[in-house]
């Protein structure tokens, strides 16, 4: 019943964006973010690299307990699936197993998204109540392009732990969907290969993606060619349908928004924060199809899965992209198989 009336809250949303409306109810938290700690340092990742066009600045922290456990309080109806990593590694947080105990205590379930270095130190709270998801960060089996990669890696440990997890799930004791994600870059092609050929007949999905600039951090095309997955111009449907809080109790509205949040949790509430005119105005130049209008929105270049939507338009049920979007959520989840949606938006839906 819970989940219906989340769907439904979605499916209201969409149609609000359709509408045109920018004041409108908070729908979904996707993210709350322990840590954004990372004890790794890979070389595209904008938070704990300077190498990169514009790093981010926000300062590291992890969110203090007492705080995560209140937003969960209060918001926890607002919540589902909601990844506890975001720009950080989760498993870094020194209350990482208290904020388990807490999603369990108000039934939230929960996703993570890891470098898989620390997956092993805290397999019991992990079974205790497990993850409806954990994404593992592995861009090749070779230890010195790992370690080269990500400084202080060690991609034995990283398999080492997906094995851990692999064995649970075998024995029945969680049942966790485990996601490897690779990516299409120069030089990493035979790697990607080989990543396929070692997961091939285990009990994982595959996620192989190609890296996003996060709205112009990083330069990505040191990386090769990512323009078959980027697009110029969209209607991102985010801003209606959920945010994002970071450790340091802000208030972001997609993955790539950094630094500065919307609003900050301890001066606002989170129905204030959503409608403030700042977030509006967010989502009227979204509506304008002017969406590089927007700060953060002036160098997005990602296609994300579930983020699409076509221009706003009063005959939207008879819309591709929307019917897409209810058939997704009568199904249960979001398709991982972008390349309908990117085809149909290139063959001219983006059109002004
Ligand atoms: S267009 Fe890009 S930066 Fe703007 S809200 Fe959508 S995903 Fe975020």
């Amino acid at each position: 019943m819970k989940e219906t009336i989340k769907k439904v809250g979605t499916l209201r949303n969409i149609i609000y964006y359709q509408l045109k409306r920018t004041s409108i109810p908070v729908n979904r938290i996707a993210g709350v973010e322990l840590t954004n700690r990372c004890n790794q340092q890979c070389s595209f990742c904008p938070v704990n690299t300077k190498d990169v066009t514009k790093p981010v600045t926000r300062e590291q922290m992890d969110m203090d307990i007492g705080e995560f456990i209140s937003i969960l309080e209060k918001y926890n109806k607002y919540m589902r699936d909601v990844n506890i990593s975001h720009h950080g590694e989760c498993f870094l947080h020194p209350d990482f197993n208290e904020a388990i105990l807490s999603l369990k205590k108000y039934r939230i379930s929960y996703s993570i998204t890891t470098n898989g270095s620390l997956v092993g130190e805290h397999i019991d709270i992990l079974e205790e109540y497990p993850p409806d998801l954990i994404m593992f960060s592995l861009y090749t089996l070779n230890p010195d392009k790992f370690k080269t990669l990500t400084k202080t890696g060690d991609v034995n440990i990283v398999l080492r732990n997906v094995e851990k997890l692999l064995k649970l799930k075998k024995e029945g004791r969680i049942n966790t969907r485990i996601l490897i994600r690779a990516i299409k870059m120069d030089g990493f092609e035979e790697d990607v290969e080989k990543v396929k050929e070692y997961f091939l007949n285990k009990d994982v999905d595959l996620n192989i993606s190609v890296l996003n600039s996060w709205a112009g951090r990083v330069d990505i095309t040191r990386y090769g060619t990512h323009l078959e997955h980027t697009i110029d111009f969209k209607y991102c449907i985010q801003p209606w349908l959920h945010c994002i809080i970071g450790s340091n109790s802000g208030v972001y509205i997609c993955n790539n928004h950094e630094d500065e949040p919307i609003e900050y949790l301890y001066n606002k509430s989170l129905e204030e924060i959503w409608n403030l005119k700042s977030y509006r105005d967010i989502r009227k130049n979204i509506l304008n199809s002017e969406f590089r209008n927007n700060k953060i929105c002036s160098e997005c270049d990602s296609f994300i899965s579930g983020c699409m939507m076509g221009k706003p338009s009063a005959w939207f049920f008879m819309d591709a992209v929307f019917l897409r979007y209810v058939w997704s959520g009568l199904k249960g989840k979001n398709s991982e198989d972008t390349s309908g949606q990117l085809a149909e938006f290139k063959a001219g839906k983006e059109v002004k």
